[in-house]
């Protein structure tokens, strides 16, 4: 059985997905694959951090 070459193009990574900035901290956060299906709405980089905006801020 022949090895498999594995050094050219591969599929796109999550890794290579954009990063957004999480406003909470101020830190940027990765893609996740959690966030597959949802990553243009995601803001936040945890619930937690969507809670706390919430509570700081004004009620959606
Ligand atoms: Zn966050």
């Amino acid at each position: 059985m022949p090895k498999k070459h594995v050094n050219g193009k591969a599929t796109q990574l999550p890794s290579e997905r954009a990063s957004k900035v999480c406003p909470v901290y101020g830190l940027p956060f990765s893609w996740r694959r959690r966030w597959e299906r949802d990553w243009d709405n995601v803001r936040y980089c945890s619930d937690r951090c969507r809670a706390a905006k919430g509570q700081a801020g004004q009620a959606h």
